[in-house]
Parts: C-alpha cells; structure tokens; sequence
C-alpha cells in the first residue's frame, strides 16, 4: 500500500519505488499515472494520496532475484539496466551507468550522456570526456581507471539538453547508491547540473566556485564542465585551479 505522506515525500517515496522494481496501479490509474511519471506528476501523486491504491508490479519485472555473484554497484547497475522511470528511457541505445575504481578517492559527477556516451553505454567519451581524461591523465598524473565516473542522469537526453528537473529527480536515487558505494574522498562537480542537483545550488558557477561544499561527509569540489571548457578557453585556468583544489585536500601536490 502506498504510505500516507506528504504530497512531496509521497512523490519521492513513489519515484524511488518506480526505480527499483517498475509497477503499475489499478486499472484506472495505470494509464495517467504512466504519462504523469514523466508529465503531470504532482497532480496525480495529490491524488494517490487520497486514494488506497496496491501496488502491483509490472508482469515483465515480477522475476527480480537478486544476483549474489555481482557486486554491489554491478546489482545496482542491473536495476539501472531495466529502467523506465522517466521519459529518458525510450530514447536510450545504451543506459550509461558510470565506470572506474569501485574503491576510487576521486568521483568526477557530470550531468548526462551524450551521443558519444548513448552509443557506448560509457561515461565521458566523447569530446568533452577526451577532455576531462586529459586533465585525469596528463594534469592530475593518475589513470583515468582510478578515478569514477558517472552522471546525474543515466540516459541520453534529447539533442543534448540538460536533463530536466524530474527526470534528475527520478535518476538521482541511483547516483546517490553509487557515491554510497564508491565512498570517495572527494567529488568534483562538473557543470551547473550536478551542483544544483547534488547540492541544491543555483548560483553562477564562478561564484559557487569560491566555496568547497559537503555531501554526506565527502568533501566536494565545483567546476565547469570540460564541454564549457571546449567552447570557451577561458575556463582552462579556473578549471585547473578547481582541480588543484582537490589535489591539495587529498595531499596529491
Ligand atoms: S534517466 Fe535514469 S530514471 Fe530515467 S530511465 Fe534512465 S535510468 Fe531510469
């Protein structure tokens, strides 16, 4: 049975439950409430709060056992595999999970995949990857293998647009297992997405810069995002200054 929440924590309770096995309503509300996951969604979660609606999984998701021989991300991925929370899904070629050391000190958090990413179903591939490998690589003198890599969104979104707020919204669920997971020493934010959605901060992103910020007892790190960097050479030396920052704070210089 649905709990009896507000109409907000009923909407995140529904959202992450969506996530982690898909389900579907009674028969008169199957039909909105699949178009409200992606549209209407307030209206329709006001609803259900009045009403006493079971939920009954989707046929095709009955079957969920659990796989003890992955590992945890690895059973974290499967769910993330079958996921149709948000409108996102039905343009994917490949859900991007993320990559890298499972045990990594550094986590980069970008906003979504691109077409380089949907294509390959890996994180930062593309031009704006090549970028962010060069600044691991070449800046930071580590392998790229030993940091991790993932996205507020897993899946593509439209002509590379920002992910919007409830597709973040339904996504974030599996990031945060992910950075539970992982347990980094640091997180480096890259682009306005990630910060606004991880910390909740709208501000420029020269000003956000100036401050270092907390996320469950990680240490996090703001930047811009290697694509600003692409189209603008001007953040080159704020970005590199950003990544110091963190080298510093993990004694790496
Ligand atoms: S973007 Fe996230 S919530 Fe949306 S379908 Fe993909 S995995 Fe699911």
């Amino acid at each position: 049975m649905i709990p009896s929440l507000s109409p907000e924590s009923l909407e995140a309770w529904l959202l992450w439950q969506h996530q982690l096995q898909p389900f579907t309503f009674d028969e008169n509300f199957a039909e909105e409430i699949n178009s409200s996951i992606s549209e209407g969604i307030t209206k329709v979660f006001n609803k259900l709060e009045c009403s006493s609606v079971s939920v009954a999984p989707v046929a095709k998701n009955v079957e969920e056992p659990v796989d003890k021989s992955l590992s945890p991300l690895e059973r974290v991925r499967a769910r993330a595999e079958r996921c149709s929370a948000c409108r996102l899904a039905a343009k994917r070629t490949n859900m991007v999970f993320g990559e890298g050391n499972p045990e990594a000190d550094i986590m980069f958090i970008g906003e979504g995949p691109g077409e380089d990413e949907d294509l390959s179903g890996r994180p930062f591939v593309g031009k704006a990857g090549q970028l962010l490998t060069k600044i691991i690589e070449n800046g930071m003198k580590i392998p790229r293998s030993q940091v991790y890599i993932a996205n507020i969104v897993k899946c593509r979104p439209p002509a590379n647009r920002d992910p919007m707020p409830d597709e973040a919204q339904c996504c974030i669920g599996f990031l945060k297992e992910q950075i539970k997971i992982v347990s980094p020493k640091v997180m480096i934010l890259l682009g306005k997405v990630a910060m606004k959605n991880l910390l909740g901060i709208e501000s420029s992103m020269s000003k956000a810069r100036e401050m270092t910020y907390e996320y469950e007892g990680i240490k996090v790190f703001v930047t811009y995002h290697p694509s600003a960097l692409l189209r603008n050479e001007a953040y080159k030396r704020p970005v590199w200054e950003d990544i110091k920052k963190a080298m510093k704070y993990l004694g790496m210089m």
